[in-house]
């Protein structure tokens, strides 16, 4: 703990060091009147500056975050129409699809494929079903 102490006097003999009197011709970034600064991170001419520059630093995030929100919202909405649209188009549909316009689960579709409830044609690893089986069903 002695070996510290003439650390402490070196620290303390820098201080005056430390804070520097910088003088950093600047731009403001608000306002563009030019200004000196003491730290190499000032931005503003003074507070206001920075105030405002905050505030429409703000403005902008919000405006921001409402067209990305508007945009997600106009994508999900074209999913929901061209993947209902598709789905009334479609003659031949997959596991999902099926269980999408009969309202049940996959797993209902699936079991019933085994069961030979309903037809469908393996497609690799996935079953393909016929809209009509789906019709028939209900015959
Ligand atoms: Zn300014």
């Amino acid at each position: 703990m002695h070996h510290n102490a003439p650390r402490c006097t070196t620290s303390l003999h820098n201080a005056p060091f430390m804070s520097s009197n910088l003088y950093i011709p600047k731009t403001c970034q608000q306002c563009g009147n030019l200004f000196t600064a003491r730290t190499t991170v000032t931005k503003y001419c003074g507070d206001n500056c920075a105030k405002k520059a905050y505030k429409a630093r703000k403005r902008q995030q919000k405006i921001d975050a409402s067209l990305q929100e508007t945009k997600e919202q106009q994508v999900m909405q074209q999913v929901a129409t061209t993947s209902s649209d598709s789905l009334s188009n479609k003659d031949f549909l997959s596991v999902t699809d099926a269980s999408k316009l009969m309202g049940v689960s996959r797993w209902t579709i699936q079991r019933m494929i085994k069961r030979g409830q309903l037809k469908a044609v393996p497609f690799g690893r996935k079953h393909i079903v016929a809209r009509h089986q789906i019709e028939n069903l209900f015959n």
